[in-house]
């Protein structure tokens, strides 16, 4: 379900352009997420668990296979993919390969899909025209680490993302920045972004991890509190924001994913 097939109901007219029709339904969405929101702000972590297997379990219905899930197999990654396994372990995991990971994400990777039972963890590629046009010295993250994203992460997404109507991300408001008023519910160029975890904290993702006994990843130990890829991230300080050791030394914050 789309939303050329969500407007049914709106008020606008048939004559009307789609970016009206996106603007409309994106407004409606995003009160639907603040009302969602509101629900989700006083509750205990039972019930918060609780209310995200609806959220899930919601959008797996609403979007029956139409739906993805997008994982970084980083650092905070396995109490969605758990989450996710636990209501609808069919649906796809979206996995960027971008050529960069640390060997730890990619044997993280294998062992979550294996523990979890995730029956469809797709391992997406960057193009390797792209990428012998582009960064044939594999050093473009160096210069220019946007236009490095755009061929190793956006556009790879973005390809793997056609045909599908929503798609789920691990993002939460704690960690700030652009995410620091994330809605349960977007529209985004055409499709539905769910955040199930946006109202979650940092203490809700590891208790979360403590009671369901959850694989850390192995950088985990070493300080890495976000992980990317290898030439972007850094440890950082006890304390310190986790996502203050990606691309460090630039004013860059987000790969550019979340505005396909
Ligand atoms: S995070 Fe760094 S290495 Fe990875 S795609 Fe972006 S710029 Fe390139």
């Amino acid at each position: 379900m789309g939303l050329a097939a969500i407007k049914t109901d709106d008020p606008l007219t048939d004559d009307a352009p789609d970016s009206a029709f996106a603007a409309a339904h994106a407004a409606r969405l995003n009160q639907g997420a603040a009302a969602i929101d509101a629900i989700m702000s006083d509750l205990s972590f039972d019930e918060r668990v609780e209310r995200t297997h609806r959220v899930l379990r919601g959008a797996a219905d609403a979007f029956r296979g139409k739906l993805a899930i997008v994982s970084s197999f980083g650092a905070e990654s396995a109490v969605l993919l758990h989450l996710a396994a636990s209501v609808a372990p069919d649906t796809p995991v979206i996995f960027l390969n971008t050529g960069k990971h640390f060997a730890q994400t990619l044997s993280y990777r294998k062992k979550l899909a294996a523990e979890f039972g995730l029956a469809d963890v797709r391992d997406i590629r960057p193009d390797v025209a792209t990428l012998s046009r582009a960064d044939p010295r594999g050093d473009l993250w160096r210069r220019d680490p946007d236009a490095c994203c755009a061929i190793r992460k956006v556009r790879p997404l973005s390809e793997a993302l056609d045909g599908f109507d929503a798609w789920i991300s691990g993002r939460k408001r704690f960690q700030g920045g652009l995410r620091g008023a994330l809605p349960v519910f977007e529209a985004s160029k055409g499709a539905v972004k769910v955040n199930p975890l946006a109202a979650w904290t940092m203490d809700d993702i590891e208790t979360y991890g403590v009671r369901f006994r959850l694989p850390a990843h192995p950088l985990v130990e070493q300080g890495f509190a976000s992980i990317g890829c290898w030439p972007c991230t850094k440890p950082v300080e006890a304390g310190a924001r986790a996502r203050s050791g990606r691309w460090r030394g630039s004013e860059k914050t987000e790969c550019g994913i979340h505005q396909i």
